[in-house]
């Protein structure tokens, strides 16, 4: 059985010590968040994840969602109860508007909160997720009426939300969607059409379902331009706001999947249903950015999450695990042979998953941060550096961190050997919950396509280079600085090829938009590394200071030091293979007729 503890105190120093939370005091929401109450809020957390999120998760894999005959669809055993105290417990609307029943909390906290949750229970963890994603767009973008009606119910836990975009013949390309939306009674829609894969679409966990729908209004342009969105509920609110009749929404089918067996995926027939429109007509796809980047967030921390709870549980297995014996010399003489955990290589796979863990959670908890600021600042250069910092980051957590997630789930398995592969221990389980992580809310590849092709341009540049300025000014502020050369030098190195791959997309990608195309994974891959690099670059500097203030934390200091001079030499290095890669272009790539693949 595999084990989970939320890394409560890493959050804590991370927050306290590396990101300067209280710098952040006067933002609205923040003063009831001081230090103390943040380490009761992710206390409490960390106990609900470890004590009835993480049990479910093995037995919730084995026993997946069945749909029955009459459409309806149910979860594994526990899950309603754990969904009933999730919403009982505030989570849900942890970070939402005090009008509306949230709490008023930071977005900050709530991302925290949704990596540990999914650590314990990734499954899990998409319901409310969901609804949270729903609530945003809801509360951005839906008439007042609508926000009362729905949105204290939703973050209660009474009711939950869903995103409905794919079609059969429409995933990434949004434009060819043809889901219609007819206008019936006064102000509402018939919405008639099929979606496919719709995560949390039906299930027994709340008494009613609040989809919100990508639709297209009879008579819209063809393409993006003519996507509104709306919402659908399961059941029609009665007289009294609760839910009344049925709606003419179904599930036809549920799909039979890789992983998050506990999520249902839903096939869901649109019959005429009614909805109503949020945001403005053909203005839909704006309207379900705020739900798609938010979203976006949320998988990021599925990547680490995932490749958290599978470090926990391999680490703890290599120093159990008796195999061979060290190359230096037994390291346990007295039994059969050494743990595995003496073996470079073991070390290796250990030591490559938790510098990605550590700086992951920096630069997560760094990014949610701007999203509060750029939501609650009073200061509007402070707001737009924030938003233009989000902008960038979003797709590079997203394409990165997922990429990771599965990669490092792959690592944390071998290091359990063929017992890895078998059901019992759990890890095979990782594996198969982190993959879909890299597909879904965007394929990574177009994540790559949106940090390259309208990230980087967009307002001239002006996000990406605040980025190289700040992670550049970082490392000029330390260069003289002995102690932290191991992590300057390569930061700046690091910087160097990322500058250099930003300034070839200037030049070769605007005549040939192929390049582009070709370097972006890369490139991407290239960002993360040094976005990576610049976390651990101020950790490090922050795990010295707290070492020489607080001699108790030394150890946990100095394997931090460790762990980060490890990405440095071992990690950081792999800028300049994406560097490369990059700067081939798209010629050979494009060089194959079709019919010779
Ligand atoms: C378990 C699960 C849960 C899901 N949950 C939801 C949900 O709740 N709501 C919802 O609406 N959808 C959901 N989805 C759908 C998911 O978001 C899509 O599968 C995803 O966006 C990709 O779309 P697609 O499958 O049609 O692939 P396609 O769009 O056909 O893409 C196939 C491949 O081609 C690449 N590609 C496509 N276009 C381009 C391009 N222009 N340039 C470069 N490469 C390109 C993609 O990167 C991908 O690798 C879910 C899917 C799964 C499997």
């Amino acid at each position: 059985m595999p084990t989970y503890r939320a890394p409560v105190a890493d959050v804590v120093f991370l927050l306290n010590d590396v990101l300067g939370w209280e710098r952040h005091a006067n933002l609205p929401g923040f003063a009831d968040a001081s230090p103390d109450v943040i380490e009761a809020i992710l206390g409490e957390i960390a106990k609900l994840a470890e004590e009835v999120l993480q049990p479910l998760n093995l037995t919730g894999d084995a026993e997946g969602c069945t749909r029955r005959p009459d459409g309806s669809v149910t979860t594994p055993k526990g899950f309603r109860a754990a969904h009933d105290a999730f919403g009982r417990g505030g989570w849900i609307g942890l970070a939402a508007d005090p009008a509306y029943g949230g709490q008023g909390l930071p977005y900050t906290l709530a991302a925290i909160v949704n990596e540990f949750s999914a650590s314990a229970n990734m499954a899990f963890t998409m319901y409310p997720g969901l609804t949270q994603s729903a609530v945003a767009a809801i509360l951005e973008h839906a008439p007042e009426a609508i926000k009362q009606l729905y949105v204290p119910r939703m973050l209660a836990g009474e009711w939950s939300g869903t995103m409905n975009l794919t079609e059969p013949h429409c995933g990434t390309d949004l434009g060819l969607l043809k889901t219609r939306a007819t206008p019936s009674r006064e102000g509402a829609y018939a919405i008639t059409g099929q979606k496919i894969f719709i995560s949390a679409g039906e299930h027994d966990l709340t008494s009613n379902i609040v989809h919100l729908v990508l639709a297209r209004i009879d008579g819209a342009p063809a393409g993006t331009r003519g996507i509104s969105l709306f919402v659908v509920p399961k059941f029609l609110p009665g007289p009294d706001g609760g839910a009344g009749a049925r709606n003419a929404v179904s599930c036809g089918s549920i799909e039979h999947k890789m992983g998050i067996h506990a999520n249902s995926t839903c096939v869901m027939n649109y019959d005429g249903a009614t909805g109503w429109l949020i945001g403005e007509e053909n203005r839909g796809l704006n309207a379900m950015f705020v739900m798609m980047n938010e979203a976006r967030l949320g998988v990021a921390l599925q990547g680490l999450a995932i490749s958290e709870v599978a470090y926990q549980n391999a680490a703890a297995y290599a120093r159990e695990r008796l195999q061979g014996r060290s190359l230096s010399g037994a390291k346990a003489p007295a039994k059969a042979a050494d743990p595995i955990i003496v073996h470079p290589d073991v070390r290796r796979m250990l030591l490559e998953i938790r510098a990605f863990n550590e700086p992951a959670r920096a630069l997560a908890i760094f990014t949610a941060l701007q999203a509060d600021i750029a939501r609650r600042s009073p200061d509007e250069a402070q707001r737009r550096t924030a938003e233009d910092f989000l902008g960038l980051l979003t797709p590079v957590l997203k394409g990165v961190f997922t990429d990771y997630g599965f990669e490092n789930a792959v690592k944390a398995q071998q290091v359990f050997g063929g017992h890895g592969y078998v059901r019992e221990w759990g890890m095979e389980q990782f594996v198969r919950d982190a993959r879909i992580a890299m597909i879904y809310e965007g394929a990574n590849g177009i994540q790559a396509l949106d940090l390259v092709g309208r990230k980087l341009p967009r307002d001239g540049g002006r996000a990406v280079m605040t980025f190289f300025n700040e992670v550049g000014a970082f490392a000029k502020e330390h260069e003289a600085d002995a102690a932290m050369a191991p992590f300057v030098g390569p930061l700046a190195n690091g910087l160097g090829d990322l500058q250099k791959a930003t300034m070839w997309f200037m030049q070769n990608a605007m005549a040939k938009p192929d390049n582009a195309g070709a370097g972006s994974y890369d490139y991407m891959r290239l960002f993360g590394l040094v976005a990576l690099g610049w976390m651990w670059a101020r950790i490090a500097k922050a795990a010295m200071a707290k070492r020489q203030a607080e001699p108790s934390q030394a150890g946990v200091m100095d394997a931090k030091l460790v762990a980060g001079r490890f990405f440095m030499e071992r990690m950081m290095p792999e800028t300049a293979l994406r560097l490369t890669r990059v700067t081939s272009g798209a010629e050979t790539m494009m060089a194959l007729p079709e019919d010779a693949f």
